[in-house]
């Protein structure tokens, strides 16, 4: 099954708004098996949306239009459908009534234009707004579906996970896996999966890379559901068998979640002493649920004098080698172990800029202390002072899932 999105607004063509619905909408396709084949931004223009309706309409099973519902004169989404479809725009009385309630509530007069909004293609089956006023509508049209969902993405995102599901039969033949790893480049990661030779002609596998992890995503599709399970859980096994602990989790668990999976399932704890992430780390693990299980004690520790009292840095170690070093790493992640609230202290130094230093700028240090054993690793980074500071600490998160 194949679809095609339109999404209306000039907006969306002079620069002013990111056309975000797209994306969102394309992603949420993808998971249920539907095929985006189009994705077309049109201007408030009727001529121009009508035709470009006729034309996709002949090329998709479900077409997608996005925004333009509003009251006002610009948005024609509805009216041009209505002309291409061969229907009337009839009132829905049941949508005028809640519109004329939420205009007496706010004790504001609605204007004519407003009506417009409560007036829906005649046969279509309405979707209710619980996120704002133009309501969405589904039109089943010579064997194709077509959906008008409102622009303002507060509203499109909450109704496309409200009713996209229930509207389409799921997982049309196809099954989707997505596979995270870490620790690796994806141009490896590709020849790895190259020489395992496990594309077939209805399974294709890609990979995706982000800043710190690359998603492989295996696409089955053509045989009938049981069969392409059992395929692709045959390749997902390869998968976590050649790739070992650099496969890190399933679907869309973030690196930050997953060590605290892992962490709670090894039974460790974890401190962080941070000087150049400033907190940051620790705040991106306790954006996780369950991180108080995991996460003790943790130190913003950005100043010398911070090391030397808190941490218990030598001063003659920041003396002699300064506070971007690898030997001020161990003594702060020595100094945060030996406060004994955690298994593992990782602590955190580097220089984000921009002001030239004697370190060069995006050098970072990271000391991992566990027991007796610690390990140094030492990073250059580019970008600004904030790419900087976000990138060492996804850059520590991923090592320690590693
Ligand atoms: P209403 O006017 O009732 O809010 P509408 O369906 O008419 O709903 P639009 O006028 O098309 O919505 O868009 C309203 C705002 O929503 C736009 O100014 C823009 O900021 C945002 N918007 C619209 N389309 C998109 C899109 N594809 N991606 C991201 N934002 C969008
Ligand atoms: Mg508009």
């Amino acid at each position: 099954m194949n679809a095609g999105i339109i999404t209306i607004g000039t907006e969306l063509l002079i620069g002013s708004v990111l056309d975000t619905n797209s994306k969102y909408l394309s992603e949420k396709l993808s998971e249920i098996g539907v095929h985006v084949s189009y994705q077309l931004s049109l201007r408030d223009d009727f001529i121009e949306l009508s035709t470009q309706i006729k034309y996709l309409l002949g090329k998709v099973d479900i077409l997608f239009l996005c925004g333009g519902l509003g009251p006002t004169e610009d948005d024609i989404t509805k009216e041009a459908l209505a002309e291409v479809i061969d229907k009337k725009l009839v009132l829905d009385e049941y949508q005028y009534k809640k519109m004329l309630d939420r205009f007496s509530k706010l004790k504001k007069i609605m204007s004519p234009n407003n009506k417009k909004q409560a007036y829906v293609i005649e046969g279509s089956k309405v979707l209710d707004n619980k996120w704002g006023t133009a309501p969405g509508e589904v039109i089943e049209y010579n064997d194709k579906k077509i959906f008008l969902f409102p622009g303002p993405p507060k509203e499109f995102e909450p109704m496309i996970n409200y009713y996209l599901k229930s509207n389409i039969k799921e997982n049309n033949g196809i099954v989707l896996k997505s596979l995270n790893i870490t620790g690796l480049g994806e141009s490896t990661i590709e020849e790895i999966i190259r020489n395992l030779n496990l594309e077939k002609e209805h399974i294709s596998i890609n990979t995706f890379a982000h800043f710190y992890d690359t998603e492989i995503k295996i696409i089955a599709e053509g045989l009938d559901e049981h069969s392409l399970n059992v395929e692709v859980n045959n390749i997902v096994s390869k998968l976590y068998s050649t790739f070992g602990n650099f496969l890190y989790s399933e679907g869309e668990v973030k690196p930050k979640e997953a060590l605290v999976r892992k962490l709670i399932e090894k039974n460790l704890t974890i401190g962080f002493a941070e000087s150049i992430t400033g907190g940051l780390l620790s705040s991106k693990l306790t954006s996780v649920k369950n991180a108080s299980k995991v996460l003790k004690n943790s130190i913003i520790s950005y100043s010398n004098e911070s090391k030397v009292q808190v941490l218990k840095v030598s001063e003659d170690t920041l003396n002699n080698f300064g506070a971007v070093s690898y030997e001020t790493s161990i003594e702060m992640a020595e100094g945060l172990y030996n406060m004994g609230l955690c298994d593992i202290a990782v602590s955190i130094t580097g220089e984000a800029g921009p002001n030239p230093s004697e370190k060069e700028i995006g050098t970072v240090f990271v000391c991992y202390y566990y027991k007796n054993y610690f390990e140094v690793k030492e990073y250059l980074f580019s970008g600004n002072r904030t790419e900087i500071q976000e990138r060492a600490a996804d850059a520590v998160i991923t090592h320690l899932l590693l």
